[in-house]
């Protein structure tokens, strides 16, 4: 199965994307997560890639296109996967389907998480992430335990590594949104047009959306 999830900064790609991958038994790949583990770990990606990522701008198409070739070619995506932040561009969205084509696979649905804007932002801007067990709290709905471990506590983190992405601040996100607007949120018609396309209402609960998500694609 070919997953896309598609959808604003915020709108709960990740958090889908994880449960998605556990109910399938496919990898879910996350982009964003690719290039900030890339930040770092210092390499030569993670370095082309930090100013563009800072600023709430996109990495360019040629570096997203290397790095998911590479990554689809990984042992575990063999029978699927889920993507979570690919493709953001028309660009990405023509690379992806050459891909594709090479492994004889081919897109199966696009789930679009709608969310309001103002949802989008205050999840964005209270939204902390331990850094060094990947676990995601936001500061008024799900706060950080005062003292770790934040998930699994074979991970030995206790606390001190819940921090800010440097790209959720409030001007960042305002960039990222329009970003979205101008380059990302044209792939709805593309994929519309394509018969692809399901709209999933991302406000609900995240179990709930999960099942939604879950009945159009099994
Ligand atoms: P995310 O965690 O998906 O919000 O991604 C964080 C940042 O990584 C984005 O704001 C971009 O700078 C960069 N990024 C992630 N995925 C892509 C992509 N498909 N194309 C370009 N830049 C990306």
């Amino acid at each position: 199965m070919v997953l896309i999830l598609f959808g604003a900064p915020g709108c709960g790609k990740g958090t889908q994307g994880v449960r998605l991958s556990e109910r399938f038994g496919i990898p879910s790949v996350s982009t964003g997560d690719m290039l900030r583990g890339a930040v770092r770990n210092g390499t030569g990606l993670g370095r082309r890639a930090k100013a563009y990522m800072d600023a709430g701008g996109l990495v360019p198409d040629d570096v997203m296109l290397g790095l998911i070739r590479e990554r689809l070619s990984a042992e575990d995506a063999r029978r699927g996967f889920i993507l979570d932040g690919f493709p953001r561009t028309i660009a990405q969205a023509e690379g992806l389907d050459r891909v594709l084509a090479e492994k004889s696979l081919a897109i199966d649905r696009v789930i679009d998480l709608v969310v309001g804007r103002e949802t989008l932002i205050r999840r964005l801007t209270s939204r902390r992430v331990c850094s060094k067990c990947g676990v995601v709290f936001n500061v008024v709905t799900a706060p950080p335990p005062p003292k770790g471990p934040c998930g699994d506590p074979a991970v030995g983190c206790a606390g001190e590594y819940v921090q800010q992405r440097a790209d959720d601040t409030r001007e960042t996100v305002a960039r990222r949104l329009a970003v979205y607007d101008e380059s990302t949120a044209p792939l709805v018609a593309h994929y519309r047009k394509r018969a692809l396309l399901a709209e999933v209402d991302g406000d609900a609960p995240p179990a709930e959306v999960f099942e939604r998500i879950v009945a159009l694609v099994a």
